[in-house]
């Protein structure tokens, strides 16, 4: 059964580290092809979105569509997200986490069709196991963010049918793994 979040974590982030490179990379591509495939991604101008670490599926080759493209930055407990085209610099940010090195302008809620959340798991309500900071939980508290359409992006293994969750998690409103879209049945889902 569901072990404490601390657990799972290791337990989810161990088998992603056995995957090879050559699997991480394939698995990462099929969700790239699901998610150029989608309505949600198609329609959608502006997407939040991450650079992979820790054998994160790797969404670099999306982001060579045509779209405004916002990656996030740490500051104190919070996130903030700056605008990166392709062939842009990044520089070096917090976790060793590449970031847009132009960070003037930060993207506000209102500009935001779709964020693309990394997620160490995720359930089938849309709960999401992150690696216990909280910052998408936070993020997703906040009134102006918590209506954008938020899908978890996961390989399949990390898909489960239950997690552990606490009073401040926020559910997602769906998920995308190597086996395609999948979207949560919970009410005032707005995908
Ligand atoms: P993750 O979602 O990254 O897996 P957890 O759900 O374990 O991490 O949350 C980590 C920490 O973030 C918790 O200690 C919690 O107190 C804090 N946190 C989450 N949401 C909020 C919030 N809305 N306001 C303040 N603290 C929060
Ligand atoms: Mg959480």
């Amino acid at each position: 059964m569901v072990h404490d979040k601390t657990t799972l974590r290791r337990s989810l982030l161990s088998q992603r580290q056995t995957l090879t490179s050559e699997d991480w990379q394939n698995r990462s591509e099929a969700i790239v092809q699901h998610l150029k495939n989608s309505s949600i991604v198609q329609e959608a101008k502006t997407i939040l979105a991450y650079f992979s670490i820790r054998q994160e599926p790797d969404l670099t080759s999306l982001f060579s569509l045509d779209k405004q493209w916002g990656f996030p930055l740490t500051v104190g407990n919070e996130l903030k997200w700056y605008p990166w085209s392709i062939g842009e610099p990044l520089i070096p940010g917090e976790y060793g986490i590449p970031t847009p090195a132009n960070q003037q302008v930060a993207l506000v809620p209102n500009q935001v069709d779709l964020i693309l959340i990394p997620a160490v798991g995720i359930d089938r309500l849309g709960y999401r196991l992150g690696y216990g900071g909280g910052f998408y939980d936070r993020l997703l508290s906040n009134p102006q963010w918590q209506t954008i359409p938020t899908l978890g992006i996961v390989f399949e293994f990390a898909q489960l049918p239950t997690l552990p969750v606490d009073p401040w998690d926020r559910a997602l409103d769906g998920w995308c793994s190597e086996n395609g879209l999948s979207f949560n049945n919970l009410v005032g889902c707005q995908c």
